[in-house]
């Protein structure tokens, strides 16, 4: 991991851009260019060999002018306050740009799941929920699962919340399991939403989909819906990458004729990660992780983590890729994209091309509030409508100001905000 870089500093420095363009005046800067809210507590825990330890929480609610805050609660050992506020920030576009009544948050506690059990994991949900209890809730800020936390967390979370409060509120987290408040469609959620925009985005570069290939990193949750989707419309996939944690590093699985993920899926892991051994066995290249940033190919899928898209390695980029979808959060350094720009390879930006999770999240919520339930395909197909919607906005002030997609999403959320913010009487 880069110590040096800074994930709000660059959220900032995004903001400030958009900012200029759009010549906020100097108070709705100050607004938007911090959180609204920040909440930093102990968590006290008994661990199991009866000893007592103090976790480190946070939530931070970046803006909710237009609705309760919303966005995951992160376990990670090395979470550190600037990443959450930064991605607090990312959802408050996110959810602007898809046009949803909700706000920015994010959460998280450092820790390192894998050495806590799960009654441990239990005890922090809890804790997280008793100092937090008064500032979340279906109306405030509605929490969700995100790095190293999953629905049986969401669930303590929930049960906490709710044996505090007396009274049953379903839609006061979201990513619970299917039967127990959780929604049809929120696992396949952010790939499909991002293969949604990539095939309007071909649509519109005049490409048939069946004529494409793409390089992905990742082989997690995002990066495997997307692929069978993509799949499904045609696309051939060349080149996977994922993390080996036996080794501590990443590597590229390569196939001239297209990767097949059914088998990959056969020996990959629960953390997304291929076995390399057994991959070699079927037949595909195994390189360094970062090879799938040079295949020649029509469309890139950073779909893994931030900062992978950078000033040294941007120059790799072959000059066959007409198209970079960001399943990933902040995949794409500054620097890094002024020279795509400048490339003119068309680009849709993380907060528009990965939100189908938090639109789908939503629909979990709207439909915990009415406790009436919708079939898979009606909320894949609520899914296509707000993906699709959102897209062309971006895409259609894009062209008419002849903007750089990630500008055109920022004008259209960042203006969406103020407007509410403004309506409110806050600038
Ligand atoms: P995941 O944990 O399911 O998968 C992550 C994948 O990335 C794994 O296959 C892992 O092996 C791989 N990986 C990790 N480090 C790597 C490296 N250095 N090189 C190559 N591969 C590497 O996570 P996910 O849910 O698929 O999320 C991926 C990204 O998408 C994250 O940035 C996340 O914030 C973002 N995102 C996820 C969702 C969602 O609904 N899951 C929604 C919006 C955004």
């Amino acid at each position: 991991m880069d110590k040096s870089f800074n994930a709000f500093k660059m959220a900032q420095e995004q903001f400030d851009k958009v900012a200029d363009k759009l010549e906020l005046n100097e108070a709705a800067r100050d607004l938007l260019r911090n959180p609204m809210r920040e909440y930093h507590f102990n968590i006290p825990v008994k661990m199991d060999d009866g000893s007592s330890k103090i976790f480190k929480g946070f939530r931070i609610q970046h803006n909710d002018a237009l609705g309760p805050c919303k966005g995951g609660i992160r376990f990670h050992p090395l979470e550190t306050i600037d990443t959450v506020r930064a991605l607090a920030m990312w959802m408050t576009w996110k959810t602007s740009v898809v046009d949803i009544p909700l706000g920015g948050g994010k959460g998280g506690v450092i820790c390192d799941p894998h050495n806590l059990s799960p009654r441990e994991q239990e005890q922090i949900c809890r804790g997280f929920v008793r100092q937090l209890g008064k500032n979340v809730g279906p109306l405030r800020d509605v929490p969700a699962p995100d790095v190293m936390t999953n629905g049986q967390h969401m669930l303590w979370m929930l049960d906490e919340y709710e044996t505090i409060t007396g009274e049953k509120f379903p839609g006061m987290i979201t990513g619970k399991p299917v039967g127990m408040g959780g929604s049809l469609g929120r696992t396949e959620a952010t790939g499909y939403g991002v293969i949604f925009t990539v095939r309007e985005a071909l649509k519109e570069l005049g490409i048939k989909t069946e004529n494409t290939t793409a390089s992905v990193q990742g082989f997690g949750n995002v990066a495997q819906y997307a692929i069978k989707l993509y799949n499904q419309l045609g696309g051939k996939v060349l080149c996977v990458s994922s993390w080996d944690q036996q080794d501590q590093t990443s590597y590229s699985f390569h196939k001239n004729t297209g990767v097949n993920i059914d088998e990959l899926l056969e020996i990959t892991d629960k953390f997304g990660g291929i076995d390399k051994a057994k991959a070699k066995k079927l037949g595909y290249e195994v390189l360094p992780g970062d090879k799938w940033i040079d295949v020649e190919c029509d469309i890139l899928l950073p779909c893994a983590l931030e900062n992978q898209i950078t000033a040294e390695n941007v120059k790799r980029i072959s000059p066959k890729v007409k198209l970079i979808a960001e399943g990933a959060n902040g995949p794409t350094t500054p620097e890094a994209d002024k020279i795509l720009a400048a490339r003119n390879i068309f680009m849709i930006p993380d907060f528009l091309c990965n939100a189908g999770g938090v639109t789908c999240s939503y629909f979990e919520q709207v439909q915990c509030n009415m406790n009436y339930f919708w079939s898979k395909d009606e909320v894949l197909g609520k899914l296509d409508y707000k993906m699709t919607t959102a897209y062309h906005k971006v895409s259609s002030l894009a062209r008419d100001k002849k903007l750089y997609m990630r500008d055109a999403a920022y004008v259209i959320s960042v203006d969406r905000v103020v407007r509410a913010s403004n309506a409110r009487g806050w600038i």
